[in-house]
């Protein structure tokens, strides 16, 4: 592996509480997250994929405690942030970073970049007053944005330079770990291609770590060096990047492969159309997550929980949450 573990996702869980009735009790859950444990070693970039309700961008806001797990641990740098106090989980916080989909949603839009950036140093107290506006220039710069632009208002720049803007103000605290939530999902392709670009540029250079979550393995495929599928809350598939994309042994996994479109005019990918839509999170399938909508159900899967197991490359630590894969894949 590339370096340490730098971060450590232990038996994750959150449920979010649904309301009902007249007193307002609690009379069910949405299981968004249930049950999810992987690792991140320092370096590298490891993607979470799914459709869109298969819990990854709740994941990625429990990890850093924007949402509170409902059961489960998130060990970072060998700190176990779960059980921070609101002070330290401040401090700790500049070490881990996230990137939306609109860096700029949460931004006032009364203020300049620079002043975005200026005011994201001084809360952590990163640079002294005198040396915070040379600081957001050199930021600016080095995510490809000119000085001249430093006092535009969020509302002046392109899709593709506010998501420049937002990895800025992620690299204003020197994080360690930065989290891509869909951070390239509204960009046109080729905008796409320079911000995932200049994101593998700014890892070399500032030795970052990414989780990168998105629902199209394509865009995962040019960054990741290990990719995480998810369903319904739970993790169907892990493996580097290569053994997912040519041996992926998941049946959901070579259903999402299937649906991904080759450049080459003529050639064509055999796709496997799943039956029906994604189940409730709020009373998932019982045994395998993925029983309502897998080719290759039997009994015995609507009543046992598959548990991830070694695909058989164990070099690359692929493994798979199927009770039949070895079967399925035989040729
Ligand atoms: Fe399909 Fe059964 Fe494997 Fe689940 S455990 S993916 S239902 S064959």
């Amino acid at each position: 592996m590339i370096g340490k573990e730098l971060l450590k996702v232990n038996n994750l869980k959150k449920y979010f509480p649904i309301q009902g009735g007249f007193l307002g009790r609690t009379v069910n859950h949405v299981k968004a997250v249930d049950d999810i444990s992987f690792n991140v070693y320092e370096g590298e970039t490891v993607s979470l994929v799914g459709e869109s309700g298969c819990g990854k961008s709740t994941a990625g806001r429990v990890i850093l405690r924007l949402e509170e797990p409902t059961a489960g641990e998130v060990i970072f740098n060998e700190i176990n942030m779960t059980s921070l106090d609101k002070a330290n989980l401040r401090k700790m916080r500049k070490d881990l970073q996230i990137i939306f989909q609109d860096p700029f949603a949460s931004i006032n839009p009364r203020q300049t970049v620079a002043q975005v950036l200026e005011e994201a140093l001084q809360i952590q107290n990163l640079a002294p007053a005198e040396q915070r506006r040379s600081r957001a220039l050199e930021l600016l710069e080095t995510v490809g944005l000119a000085p001249y632009q430093a006092d535009r208002y969020p509302h002046e720049f392109s899709g593709g330079q506010r998501q420049r803007v937002g990895i800025a103000r992620a690299l204003s605290l020197n994080p360690k770990l930065i989290i891509c939530d869909e951070a390239v999902s509204a960009l046109d392709v080729s905008i796409r291609a320079q911000i995932l670009n200049l994101l593998k540029k700014l890892q070399r250079e500032f030795s970052l770590t990414y989780l990168f979550i998105s629902h199209d393995l394509g865009v995962v495929r040019h960054i990741s060096d290990r990719i995480i599928v998810m369903y319904l809350g739970r993790i169907m598939e892990i493996a580097d990047k290569i053994s997912l994309f040519e041996n992926a042994q998941h049946p959901y996994t070579r259903a999402l492969l299937s649906a991904i479109p080759i450049p080459r005019p003529g050639r064509k990918r055999e796709r496997m159309v799943l039956a029906g839509d994604v189940p409730s999170a709020i009373d998932p399938p019982v045994g395998c997550r993925f029983h309502t909508r897998c080719p290759y159900v039997r009994d015995n899967c609507k009543e046992e929980v598959p548990q991830l197991r070694s695909a058989g490359n164990m070099a690359a630590g692929h493994l798979t949450a199927c009770h039949y894969f070895e079967e399925i894949n035989s040729p």
